[in-house]
Formats: C-alpha cells, sequence, structure tokens
C-alpha cells in the first residue's frame, strides 16, 4: 500500500502541489487519477517511485517511510510506475528491454517472460527486433510488459494511451483490464471517460490539489467533471 499523507510538492521555488492525500492499496483493481495538464499528475508518480522529494508531509511504501527507500527499494516493495516517456532501450531488442524490466526480481524471469508474452503476443513475436523498430502502440505495450517483469503488486501507468490511434488505444486499454484482474493499476489518463469507468476509486486533481475523490463513476456523474473534462 502506498499513502500520500499531507504532502507539498515543488520544483526548485515553485510549488505544484499542496497537502495532500491520497492512498492506493492492493484491495483497489483501477485508481484513476484525472485533472488537466499541469494538475501534478505525473508529479505525484514521481514522488510515490522515490524520483522526487516531498518538501512536507510523509509518504509510506507499505509501511515504510518513502524518505529512507531509494527508487530500487520502492520498486522490490512492489510499486512500478511505466512513466509517459516509456524509456525503453532503443538499441535493445524487445526481450532484453523485457529483461532490464526484470532487474529486482531475477528469479523467476523466465516464468514472468511467459506471462509477459501471454498478455502481448506481438511481443513474443517480435522478441528479437530493436525496440525502436516497433510501432507506438508496441512500444506502450513493451513499457507496460517491462513494468510487469518488476513482478509488481501496484502498477502505475502515466498516459498510456498517449499518442496513440484510437483503436490502438481500445488494445491498450482491454490489456490494462486484463491486468488489473490480477495486480492494482493506478491510471494516469487524459481519456477521462474511460479511466473513471474502469476506476473503483478516482481522484480529480486540480492547481495541485484534490478536489474530488469518489468512486469512478461517481465522479463521471458529477457535473464538475461532465462540465469540464466530457
Ligand atoms: P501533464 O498531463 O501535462 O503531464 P500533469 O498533471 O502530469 O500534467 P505535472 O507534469 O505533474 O502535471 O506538472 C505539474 C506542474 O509542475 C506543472 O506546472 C509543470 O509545469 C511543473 N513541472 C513538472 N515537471 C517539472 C520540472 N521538471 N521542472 C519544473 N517544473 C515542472
Amino acid at each position: 500500500m502506498i499513502e500520500l499523507d499531507g504532502i507539498d510538492v515543488s520544483y526548485g521555488n515553485i510549488q505544484v502541489i499542496w497537502d495532500l492525500d491520497l492512498h492506493v492499496s492492493e484491495d483497489d483493481a483501477v485508481v484513476s487519477i484525472v485533472g488537466p495538464n499541469g494538475a501534478g499528475k505525473s508529479t505525484l508518480l514521481k514522488v510515490m517511485s522515490g524520483l522526487h522529494p516531498v518538501d512536507d508531509g510523509r509518504v509510506t511504501v507499505w509501511g515504510s517511510d518513502a524518505a529512507d527507500l531509494d527508487p530500487t527499494d520502492i520498486v522490490e516493495r512492489g510499486f512500478v510506475h511505466v512513466s509517459e516517456e516509456r524509456n525503453l532501450f532503443g538499441d535493445m531488442t524487445v526481450r532484453e528491454n523485457l529483461e532490464m524490466g526484470a532487474y529486482t526480481h531475477r528469479d523467476g524471469l523466465e516464468d514472468t517472460i511467459r506471462e509477459v508474452y501471454e498478455l502481448f503476443p506481438i511481443l513474443e513475436e517480435r522478441s528479437d527486433q530493436l525496440a525502436t523498430s516497433m510501432s507506438g502502440g508496441q512500444q506502450q505495450m513493451l513499457a507496460i510488459g517491462r513494468g510487469l517483469m518488476a513482478q509488481p503488486k501496484i502498477l502505475a501507468l502515466d498516459e498510456p494511451s498517449e499518442g496513440l490511434a484510437p483503436q490502438i488505444t481500445d488494445r491498450v486499454f482491454e490489456k490494462i483490464e486484463a491486468i488489473s484482474e490480477e495486480i492494482t493499476v493506478l491510471l494516469i489518463e487524459q481519456h477521462v471517460n474511460r479511466a473513471l469507468k474502469m476506476a473503483q476509486r478516482a481522484y480529480l486533481l486540480e492547481n495541485g490539489r484534490v478536489v474530488r475523490e469518489d468512486t469512478g463513476t461517481g465522479l463521471l456523474e458529477s457535473d464538475h467533471v461532465k462540465e469540464a473534462y466530457l
């Protein structure tokens, strides 16, 4: 379980997150964070991953204070973040990229690769090709597959549909649904409608503050969300 408790976050001397509370546990299937560009969604994932510090408040990762952990510890405990940039190793093959994802969990690598290939057969078909030779949708699936190689308990996906054609987006969402049957997915998405439909719980973030927390359907039906985002 990851808990953010009253956190403030800044870049230099510009504060972007204000007194924010949020939690995600393995009891959740999908938790979504929605909100406009610049609201602070990606920043929250960086904080949870140990890639950016908080100025105030506390981040707890399965009971440990994140301030005492480095990013690798956080991955080992079970929180894996697939960033918007995907950060694939372009000069490595698909399979090598997947192997890199298992850096905290070398044991059982072959079994995990097998599971990833079952979920994404295209990655097995293209296993010897360079990551850069794949289409945008395939690269997104590779980035998600590499995240799964670390055997997360919570998989955070930052804008997985970014830059993808509608049909490919549908495929990626089908895969996310399938993943959420096994592990918890924390989803940041610009497709607000979809992200809220999938979510048992959701947060609406505006200007670095949680302005609403509700069930996905509850947020979807709120006048504020309907007027501003749908
Ligand atoms: P988007 O969907 O556009 O990525 P977001 O909700 O994920 O938006 P963040 O990327 O977390 O928002 O950005 C929150 C605020 O922090 C914005 O005002 C942004 O300009 C600022 N910001 C983000 N990264 C940096 C950085 N590396 N240095 C300085 N400011 C930053």
